[in-house]
């Protein structure tokens, strides 16, 4: 073991605006022997998620920044390596929460380490439509957006890990699902592959008029992944009574200044009669975790939630990756493949 080294990428410098090569170092560091009750464990896939970009920066937020000098948060699906705890066993597949990096060295006790059933699911399945993601969408459309059957629910970043699970729950739930995503090839990916009633390309030019025309009843539900433009059309065509659970705004993340930016609290709070609208945050749901799990597993089982996934190779390649995720280059969850599946 201790020919193994740890390949990791960590933050040397805060960004201004779209993260750049030199903002990051990466190291390559022996990995110590366990102490009694640590496990090694090997990551897999990495995932990679727009909340990070967020971690770089060291405003107020609801989680500490990244360090300098430590490798960005994250999570990944892995492989028990070796274990000097009795909880688990090599060759075990867990999730972790890892941070940039090719290996953890981590308590066998930690919280943060859950098994994960590599048989019945792959095991990148575990880092978008049956993990974070796909919790998120579960929650934030059921206990914020609390859609009723008939109802117009509009998604934005509708073809990502998120917004993707977020128009298919809905129409199992009997909406009508309408999309907003970047370009014809996502638009066609989620009306067609998908089974959304509609998408609006909103790089066409005709965002307001086309996302009228999406929804001739109005919305009642609107998911909001993006702010900005997309939030500005949407804001007239709300329906009286109608829900705004507020996932993240990712147009947003790159702006050198925060502060200055419009919210989707700006454009909905401003509105003469303003919808329900609040963020939240998937981990408010953390006790009710194992419902969304069966659910979701039983959804993609049957065939009723459907995913796909982009895959950068090899982990020198994460900056990139996580900068193409936020230039809108995914379809469906952005993962970085580390090592070979066990
Ligand atoms: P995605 O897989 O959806 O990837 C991000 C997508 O954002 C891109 O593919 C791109 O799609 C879109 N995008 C980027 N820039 C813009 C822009 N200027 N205008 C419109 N769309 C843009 O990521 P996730 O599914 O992981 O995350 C979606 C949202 O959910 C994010 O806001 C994230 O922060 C939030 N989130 C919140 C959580 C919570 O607990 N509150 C938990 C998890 C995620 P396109 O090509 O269509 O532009």
């Amino acid at each position: 073991m201790s020919e193994l080294h740890n390949t990791r990428i960590v933050l040397v410098r805060r960004p201004e605006g779209e993260p750049q090569d030199d903002d990051f170092e990466i190291q390559s560091l022996p990995i110590p022997p366990l102490a009694e009750g640590e496990i090694l464990i090997q990551v897999v896939w990495l995932s990679l998620d727009p909340y990070m970009r967020g971690r770089m920066s060291d405003r107020k937020s609801y989680a500490p920044p990244t360090v300098l000098g430590e490798p960005v948060t994250a999570e990944a699906t892995g492989v028990v390596a070796a274990s000097r705890s009795e909880r688990w066993h090599q060759g075990d597949t867990v999730c972790v929460r890892s941070g940039w990096q090719s290996y953890v060295v981590t308590r066998g006790d930690d919280p943060e380490v859950t098994a994960v059933d590599a048989k019945a699911h792959p095991l990148s399945s575990y880092l978008g439509v049956l993990g974070m993601p796909g919790r998120t969408a579960y929650f934030g459309l059921l206990r914020v957006g609390k859609p009723r059957a008939g109802e117009t629910v509009v998604v934005s970043a509708a073809a990502g890990a998120v917004g993707s699970a977020v128009g298919q729950i809905a129409k199992l739930l009997g909406c009508r699902a309408v999309g907003v995503a970047g370009g014809p090839v996502k638009c066609r990916y989620v009306t067609s592959e998908l089974g959304f009633d509609a998408c609006v390309d909103y790089k066409a030019g005709n965002l307001e008029a086309d996302l009228a025309a999406a929804c001739p009843d109005g919305i009642d539900v609107y998911f909001e992944n993006v702010g900005g433009a997309v939030a500005r059309a949407v804001a007239p065509l709300l329906n009286p009574g109608a829900r705004v659970p507020i996932c993240g705004f990712v147009s947003a993340y790159n702006a050198p200044d925060m502060t200055q930016v419009e919210t989707p609290f700006d454009v909905f709070g401003s509105l003469p009669d303003p919808p329900e609208h609040r963020f939240f945050l998937v981990f408010d749901y953390a006790a009710e975790y194992p419902e969304a799990n069966a659910k979701l597993a039983e959804w993609v089982a049957q065939g009723k939630l459907k995913y796909r996934e982009t895959v950068a190779h090899g982990i020198e390649n994460t900056v990139a990756a996580f900068r193409g995720l936020l230039r809108g280059k995914n379809l469906g969850k952005q993962l970085v493949a580390v090592a070979k599946e066990p």
